[in-house]
């Protein structure tokens, strides 16, 4: 039998094909009004895919980069912050302010976990120049509630600056950004919006362009003053990787054709997507006896379970990769071994749900030697399915 590679992982994601097509007819310089022309068009849909009056920047990275810009541009050396982690996104922002010199207060819940808002209220101090956090932490498939963090934010640090890197949390879950004053939000390429690595975006408060006049961390390539200066013109401060911007103006055509044209209804169609899938997932792969990595506060970015004990849960990702070429992510760190992770973000429909589950089927008989009857993770995940359109 043929195979047919398929990705089902929380980044990269599979490819839009008309945003495939869009990179390759790229052939543009970055000078020129077609440029500017494509640029605006896509920081203005930005705008819209972020649900913020803020400006939304580009920058030609991996969302990493974005995350030690919002470090870099807001923070001077000695700088007390707090940072809110729960996984290996979460320790990824310890690291990056503790290189920029900042004295790091950290908050942290066990893997597959959230947060005890108890403990932030008490931790968090208006002497915090910033709170770092995650909207849904990848490597446990967490979502963590940044509305309850915002309003602690708001009673007891009000200057404290909001920065939440939202890579996989955008396009899978609700953020008001105005009206809970997120001061930045962070997104990446090769998650919800269907193209290849290589682009950060994030919005940035006006509250964020002040403080900036103050931090004192160095900042080069990723200053987002000249970013925004140069965005005014329609151009980027550097040579941009104008073929994945063609891209990411190509997905969020798509994203809006969803809904009838309309970017807003289209966003909230594909977070409406991932959640529908993420819960058809769970259902289907606790059907076939798996365990929910992160039962209470699950992401609707990625699915994580844990094999069952004594097994180990590289076996299901080589399995899937052999007999389906299928790619799923395993744990990271210390969690290699003990879970995998099934991704819902971006160009994944429930057909492709459905499938996933059916080869699940199979690997959990034959790989992990479990009692399967054909189809019973495929019914649990038709029920939620049939409940989710049913309304
Ligand atoms: C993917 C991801 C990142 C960014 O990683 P890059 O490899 O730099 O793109 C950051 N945070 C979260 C939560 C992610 O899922």
């Amino acid at each position: 039998m043929i195979r047919k590679t398929r990705l089902f992982t929380p980044g990269p994601t599979p490819l839009l094909p008309a945003a495939q097509f869009a990179m390759a007819a790229a052939d543009i310089h970055h000078r020129t009004p077609e440029f500017r022309a494509l640029y605006q068009k896509v920081l203005a849909q930005l705008k819209v895919f972020v649900g913020t009056k803020n400006d939304v920047l580009l920058l030609s990275s991996s969302g990493t980069g974005a995350m030690e810009a919002s470090v870099s541009n807001l923070t001077s050396p000695g700088d007390r912050v707090l940072v809110l982690t729960a996984g290996k996104f979460g320790e990824r922002w310890v690291a990056l302010t503790k290189a920029f010199g900042c004295e790091v207060d950290v908050v942290e819940a066990p893997y597959g976990q959230t947060f005890d808002l108890e403990v932030v209220r008490k931790a968090l101090k208006p002497e915090h120049r910033a709170l770092f956090v995650q909207g849904t932490e990848t490597s446990t498939a967490v979502r963590h509630d940044v509305q309850a963090i915002a309003k602690l934010r708001d009673a007891v640090a009000p200057e404290t600056l909001l920065v939440v890197d939202g890579i996989t949390g955008l396009g899978t879950t609700h953020f008001d950004v105005d009206g809970w004053g997120i001061d930045v939000l962070i997104g990446g390429s090769q998650k919800a919006v269907m193209i290849p690595p290589g682009l950060a975006y994030l919005s940035v408060s006006d509250k964020a362009w002040a403080a900036m006049e103050k931090s004192k961390n160095p900042r080069y390539y990723f200053d987002l003053r000249k970013e925004r200066k140069n965005a005014a013109k329609g151009e980027s401060a550097y040579t941009p990787a104008v073929a994945l911007i063609a891209g990411l103006g190509a997905a969020l055509d798509y994203i809006a054709g969803q809904a009838g044209g309309d970017l807003e209804k289209g966003r909230i169609a594909l977070v409406n997507n991932a959640q529908v899938n993420a819960a058809a997932t769970r259902a289907g792969l606790v059907a076939l006896g798996f365990t929910l990595f992160a039962p209470t506060a699950p992401a609707a970015a990625a699915t994580a379970v844990a094999v069952p004990e004594g097994m180990d849960s590289s076996e299901v990702v080589k399995a899937l990769k052999t007999r389906f070429a299928s790619v799923i992510a395993n744990g990271q760190g210390e969690m290699k071994g003990k879970i995998f992770r099934v991704a819902h973000l971006g160009f994944f429909d429930y057909l492709d749900t459905v499938a996933l589950l059916g080869a699940m089927e199979h690997i959990a008989k034959d790989t992990l030697k479990l009692p399967v009857q054909w189809g019973q993770a495929v019914a649990a995940a038709q029920q939620v399915y049939a409940d989710a359109v049913k309304g």
